[in-house]
């Protein structure tokens, strides 16, 4: 590692979507590093956040190749100039994505825009049952091309062999840092990178069976200028920044206190979320929210907040869009292909209204519809704080008037996840 003051964010990551921005966040913040997440690309002039790392949460991993190494190079060049002296790529712990792309294509544009040589990719997880070895992924007892991963709608994964995956997608072959190496730690790790620079080899896959491959990963990682993984690989990255001093010894996690009223809007209609709204109703308001009534948006929205701003003093609302499978089908046959979308600008409508009326903690379900209430709430930030359930950390949002935004993938957290987020917040 070079240059640079000593504050300031020192790691800058690009993630290709959104919940695995959030995820790579709370595993820097674990590991001491105080983060903050931009929602979409940054603007340029854009207020940089006081963080020793940078999450840029993109929407690439599934668009064409070109247009996600655009967003990408874009999200590099903010990053740059907001003083970050290491970057991160960050896909998923799955390697999602086809021969035409998107992960060998940003990583080589990235190494190209920041004159570097080389970097590893690797997307293990070990707590989530995704390892390396010898190149090839295996989710649980399986390989990635006998997992559900196969059939993927976007992008199915049937060759398990990531070296040859991502040799595919690039210029040059792609090498590979085997177990045996990485398993005798960080020094023998840079050896073998020196190696396989020297043969002209770019990016290589680095094998990692455990956290403590990670960790010898991370720290054979400390000179390179771009690194690239799952959320995993950047496990092992902030040692090197404390080792260097430049990431001040203070509580990661810590969130400014917020005084408001708190509720949930649920869009999610995953098993586990249908669940968590019923555990909900059962001690909360809670409204459900027809998509029936989406003909007419904006009294549905204007209802919806009729009937929630009056409850809101007290204590949690519950609004709701979650519906069992033969119910979506429906709302789908009636409103049509975009039946989701509109359902999501109709929750994020009811988020806006809430936050008006001095909501200053919700919980959102539904990965989409936490985009889109993000979206209409105008947050350009969110500071990740305390992790409530594995991958769902509460987060606040940067400037004037904060407020605290739990947002939470259909399938996660437990079937009690809303009360615990609620007792947890400020
Ligand atoms: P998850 O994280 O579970 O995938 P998302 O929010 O990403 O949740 O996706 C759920 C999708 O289903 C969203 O587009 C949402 O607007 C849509 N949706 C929610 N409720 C209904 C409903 N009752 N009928 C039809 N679509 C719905």
């Amino acid at each position: 590692m070079q240059g640079g003051g000593q504050s300031g964010p020192q790691l800058g990551c690009i993630a290709d979507d959104f919940t695995g921005a959030t995820d790579l966040a709370s595993t820097l913040v674990a590991q001491g590093m105080r983060t903050v997440v931009l929602p979409g690309e940054p603007m340029p002039g854009q207020a940089v956040p006081q963080a020793d790392a940078l999450v840029v949460a993109l929407k690439s991993r599934s668009i064409p190749a070109r247009e996600a190494v655009a967003m990408s190079l874009a999200s590099l060049r903010w990053l740059q100039s907001a003083g970050c002296r290491q970057f991160y790529f960050k896909y998923c712990s799955t390697f999602d994505s086809t021969d035409a792309g998107n992960i060998g294509p940003v990583a080589e544009a990235l190494l190209d825009a920041l004159d570097a040589p080389f970097t590893l990719a690797c997307p293990a997880f070990p707590a989530n049952a995704r390892s390396v070895y010898r190149g090839y992924l295996f989710v649980g007892d399986r390989l990635l091309s006998e997992s559900g991963m196969r059939d993927h709608p976007l992008t199915p994964m049937t060759d398990p062999s990531l070296v040859r995956v991502l040799s595919r997608q690039l210029r040059g072959e792609a090498g590979l840092v085997g177990f045996e190496t990485v398993e005798q730690g960080a020094l023998a790790v840079v050896d073998a990178m020196r190696a396989l620079q020297a043969r002209g080899v770019r990016v290589a896959i680095a094998d990692a069976l455990s956290e403590r491959h990670l960790m010898a990963l991370g720290e054979a990682c400390a000179g390179l200028r771009l690194v690239t993984g799952g959320s995993g690989m950047a496990m092992g990255l902030p040692a090197n920044f404390r080792a260097a001093g430049w990431v001040p010894v203070e509580d990661s996690a810590a969130l400014p206190a917020v005084a408001g009223h708190a509720a949930v809007v649920a869009g999610s209609c995953s098993t586990m979320t249908r669940e968590q709204v019923a555990a909900m109703s059962s001690w909360a308001p809670s409204w459900f929210v027809d998509p029936a009534m989406l003909e007419n948006p904006v009294p549905a929205i204007a209802r919806a907040l009729e009937w929630a701003l009056p409850r809101l003093a007290a204590g949690p609302v519950l609004l709701y869009s979650t519906a069992a499978p033969e119910r979506v089908a429906e709302a789908q046959r009636r409103l049509g292909d975009d039946a989701g979308a509109r359902v999501e600008r109709m929750l994020a409508g009811i988020a806006r209204g809430l936050v008006d009326a001095g909501v200053r903690r919700l919980v959102v379900a539904g990965g989409e519809t936490s985009g889109a209430v993000v979206g209409a709430l105008g947050i350009t930030a969110l500071r990740i704080g305390p992790v409530i359930a594995p991958g769902v950390p509460w987060t606040a949002s940067e400037g004037a008037s904060p407020m605290w935004l739990a947002l939470k993938s259909g399938n996660f957290g437990g079937p009690d996840f809303f009360r615990t987020a609620l007792d947890r917040a400020g």
